[in-house]
């Protein structure tokens, strides 16, 4: 199976793509947390992206497409990926068409979480993440522990805002999915691989409808 997950920033995508990278066994690959890693770590990379990640705007497509098509061709994801947050715009999508064509593979199927704006205004400003295990906490309905030790690694001090959730980035990165992100819908429905969830629901009814309809699909 290779999947797309499609969703404003804060839609669930995330947590969605762990749970069935989890039961299928096949990697979530998230290009956020791949730029973020190489932004911590000060890489070349990571230099470069930083600047258009701190301001809410996309990283080059360029710059993008070749680190996926470096993970994609990795061991664990012989089988199968999931795609979280790539991609992200109509040129890496044609991108990312052309180079499974290349490895005789092609997309399963598109899940598309579908979340009002103003959810996920609210949900991404209160989202606190854990920088060395990447557990998502919210301040609202899943609040960090008031010790500050992770309760996922057990580390101490490492839950943190992400400085692209404070208030104004927020704006800025869903004005830029609305103009550079949602036109993919379009282009993955003429392809019949658009499969519409309904991303307001709890948690796990987000999660038994997206593998329900990955059932029929799967036959
Ligand atoms: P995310 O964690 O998916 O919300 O991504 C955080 C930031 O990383 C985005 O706001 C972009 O700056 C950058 N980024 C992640 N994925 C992509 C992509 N496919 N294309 C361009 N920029 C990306």
């Amino acid at each position: 199976m290779d999947l797309i997950f499609l969703g404003y920033p804060g839609s669930g995508k995330g947590t969605q793509a762990k749970y069935l990278s989890d039961s299928y066994g096949i990697p979530q690959i998230s290009t956020g947390d791949i730029l973020r890693d190489a932004v911590a770590k000060k890489t070349q990379l990571g230099l470069e992206a930083k600047k258009y990640m701190d301001s809410g705007d996309l990283v080059p497509d360029g710059v993008v497409i070749g680190l996926v098509e470096e993970r994609i061709q990795e061991q664990d994801a012989v089988k199968g990926f999931i795609l979280d947050g790539f991609p992200r715009t109509i040129a890496q999508a044609i991108e990312l068409d052309e180079l499974l064509e290349k490895h005789v593979r092609s997309i399963t199927a598109v899940i598309s979480l579908e979340v009002l704006k103003e959810d996920v205004i609210e949900r991404l400003t209160s989202r606190r993440i854990c920088t060395n295990c990447r557990r998502v906490y919210n301040l609202v309905y899943d609040p960090p522990p008031a010790d500050g030790v992770c309760n996922q690694c057990k580390k101490t001090g490492t839950i943190v805002q992400r400085k692209d959730d404070e208030v104004e980035t927020v704006e800025r990165r869903l004005t830029v999915y609305n103009i550079q992100t949602l036109p993919l819908k379009d282009f993955y429905q003429k392809q019949g691989k658009l499969v519409l969830i309904n991303g307001s629901q709890s948690i796990l009814d987000v999660r038994s409808e997206i593998e329900s309809k990955l059932r029929n699909i799967k036959g």
